[in-house]
């Protein structure tokens, strides 16, 4: 599933050619997750403005056209890939269910499992947009989100620390291949209540987040499923976990067993031996 990481790559590969472009028309596939909310024909003509990422949604804002100033919020889902294609765009695939044509190129979205969604918002704080996006925690690379803010707001869940931190209501981006690592890299088990974790080691864990997003970021996110750029590239992230996808292999810090167990149905790998509760 594409997380935090690997919009944010997808956001820096779009976000150049599509600033100032003016949409020609807007193509869709099979359904997605929600309904587009306009006909599609309402932007034609609009002029695409910078995109932002807030969570794992892209916002791109557009202006003119006759549905007026508003913009598309765009989320990839459990499968879904964004790709750039510069000039003429190719007929779109079985799969291919959002063709964004500019006079620049075409956006297009290849979704298989078509979780992803595409959706007409007047404003991120307008309606539909609002609410989806109401309940995202603070991002994690936000300056005002320090150690302080991070710490008190796990006071206030007793849940164990992994499911807080999949449910992204504190901090948004650690999906499961970026929990497990962070909390490998902060010696936090996966299991010990959010509520229990000392403010030291809650300094830790949100540094460890930060330095396992930004290398995942460096490396151009992780290729888990089918996960690619908008340029078709993979990312490298994958090949450097630390604990995930390792059950049964050594730690590579300690040798102990890399464990799974699952937690709120998902797979949770951990080293026994360097992370404590
Ligand atoms: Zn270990």
């Amino acid at each position: 599933m594409p997380e935090l990481p690997e919009v944010e790559v997808t956001r820096q590969g779009i976000a150049g050619p599509l600033l100032g472009a003016r949409v020609r028309a807007l193509r869709l596939g099979k359904p997605l997750r929600w309904p587009l909310g306009i006909e599609p024909g309402a932007i034609a003509g609009a002029r695409i403005g910078s995109v932002t990422r807030r969570g794992k949604y892209l916002w791109l804002p557009l202006q003119g056209g006759p549905q007026g100033q508003g913009g598309l919020l765009l989320h990839l889902g459990m499968s879904g890939s964004l790709g750039w294609l510069a000039g003429a765009a190719p007929p779109a695939g079985p799969h291919d269910h959002f063709d964004l044509e500019t006079d620049r190129g075409t956006l297009r979205l290849n979704d298989p499992r078509r979780f992803g969604a595409a959706v007409w918002a007047a404003a991120t704080d307008a309606p539909p947009a609002a609410a989806l996006l109401a309940r995202l925690g603070a991002e994690p690379f936000d300056a005002a989100f320090g150690p302080l803010q991070f710490h008190a707001a796990l006071q206030q869940r007793r849940a164990p620390i992994k499911a807080v931190l999949l449910a992204g209501e504190v901090v948004v981006g650690a999906g499961n291949i970026y929990a497990c690592e962070a909390l490998f890299a902060a010696a936090i088990h996966p299991a010990t209540r959010a509520d229990r974790i000392s403010r030291p080691r809650a300094e830790r864990l949100l540094a460890a987040l930060r330095s396992t997003l930004g290398r995942a970021l460096a490396l151009g996110g992780s290729t888990l499923r089918d996960f690619t750029d908008v340029h078709g590239a993979s990312g490298a992230y994958q090949a450097e976990a630390q604990v995930y996808g390792r059950e049964g292999q050594p730690c590579r810090r300690c040798g102990a067993t890399v464990r799974r167990r699952v937690q709120a149905q998902r797979s949770t790998y951990f080293c026994p031996a360097c992370q404590h509760r």
